[in-house]
């Protein structure tokens, strides 16, 4: 179902070699961003609700400034080099009307669904985090612990990605997972992005940063960009679910330091720095993200998402120190963050974070692998882990697509 999308790989990484410093700042692998739709969203939005979405959530503490210029009828933004198109406003609330084409249905459009298949023909696409098997020592997501079973994130998302399908599908889902094996969905590799990894490289670097760097490139940014070109051309889901598993700092991964810390939280996009709206495309992707309404939708969701989770596993919310996520919504567990999937998807997307990998309790759980019931951890009947957050994640959407749907006639 997923021919790999090759040319489109190498027509990108032919726009990035192509020296584009005239046109103003690209970020690494991305094309020069096509502001065409911009125009469609006059009179689309209010004054209020625009600067609301814009100081409030994505880019807070003016980092917008010299970026995008709020004036009384509408707004200035700065699309390439020096230019500068203006966007009015509406003079009241269209509500639901999206200045972009978009390709997602928020729940409350959707036909009444049965109360036995609430997710009746809704369209998710399941990210599995990270790669697994073989690339996740170079991920540096991967630990061991002597020569017990070695913890790799991407393998763990994979596991709970495919419990998950069946799940969702029995309450009526039609669900599709951008990664089916451990392998990555970019037909790119480090040694083909070494050129554009050097460009990104200054001063003197030695030939063993150059390859750290390549490698980033090629799992980070070209594996991601090729999943958000899944997404956005071809399988155009009313959401995406990132799976992801956290870590505290473990050191050696041949010696890691286990550690009593377990958490959860979620993301949603939005808390850009004003560093990151010097790039073009970022800034495009950030303006398509706010007249697009996509944080509207994915608040409520990740929200119910997140609770569920937290329910059913016990964490506590994790507490960000550092100033590029904030905190959103009423509860403790959801935080706004621009990350690459969660910006480049243009359609809600829940990102979660559950379970600290290199935690005493986690690492335990890990070693005992998957299994039905319960088994006694630390005294406490537990799920496995991949059915417990499996669980939890289907029950927070069947929850909010049960109350934002069309009740049935
Ligand atoms: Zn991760």
């Amino acid at each position: 179902m997923f021919d790999t999308p090759k040319l489109s790989e190498f027509v990108l990484l032919f726009f990035f070699l192509l020296e584009t410093v005239g046109l103003g700042k690209i970020s690494p692998l991305a094309a020069p961003p096509d502001w065409d739709w911009l125009a469609n969203c006059a009179h689309t939005m209010t004054r209020e609700e625009f600067a609301r979405m814009l100081q409030n959530h994505y880019a807070r503490n003016e980092a917008a400034a010299g970026w995008v210029e709020l004036e009384e009828g509408g707004v200035r933004i700065r699309t390439v080099g020096d230019t500068w198109q203006n966007v009015p406003f509406a003079t009241e609330a269209t509500g639901t009307a999206p200045g972009l084409a978009r390709f997602w249905r928020k729940a409350s459009e959707m036909a009444p669904a049965p109360e036995a298949k609430p997710l009746l023909g809704v369209k998710i696409a399941i990210d599995p985090g990270h790669l697994g098997g073989a690339w996740a020592a170079m991920e540096e997501r991967f630990f061991q612990v002597g020569k017990t079973l070695p913890v790799a994130e991407g393998d763990l998302t994979l596991a709970v990605a495919k419990r998950l399908k069946p799940m969702l599908e029995k309450l009526g889902a039609q669900v599709v997972l951008l990664r089916k094996s451990d392998k990555p969905v970019t037909p790119l590799r480090a040694k083909t992005l070494e050129s554009a990894a050097a460009a990104e490289l200054t001063g003197d670097f030695s030939a063993d940063r150059l390859r750290r760097q390549s490698e980033l490139f090629f799992y980070r940014i070209s594996e991601i960009r090729a999943r958000a070109r899944m997404v956005n051309e071809r399988l155009k889901p009313d959401l995406v679910l990132c799976l992801h598993m956290n870590a505290e700092e473990w050191g050696e991964p041949e010696h890691p330091q286990l550690q009593p810390r377990n958490h959860l939280h979620a993301l949603v996009n939005g808390n850009y720095g004003p560093r990151e709206l010097e790039s073009e495309d970022i800034r495009e992707e950030m303006l398509a993200q706010l007249f697009g309404r996509i944080t509207e939708e994915a608040i409520p969701l990740c929200e119910s998402v997140v609770e569920a989770l937290a329910e059913e596993t016990g964490l506590p919310p994790f507490t960000y120190f550092s100033n590029n996520a904030s905190r959103v919504g009423d509860g403790a567990y959801l935080y706004s963050r621009n990350l690459l999937a969660n910006r480049l998807y243009r359609a809600p997307v829940v990102f979660l974070e559950p379970y600290v990998m290199n935690s005493s309790p986690v690492w335990k759980r890990v070693q005992m692998g998957d299994y039905s019931g319960t088994k006694l951890v630390d005294g406490q009947p537990r799920k496995s882990l991949v059915n417990e957050y499996a669980l939890g994640v289907t029950e927070g959407l069947v929850r909010y697509f049960r109350r934002e749907r069309p009740p049935a006639k």
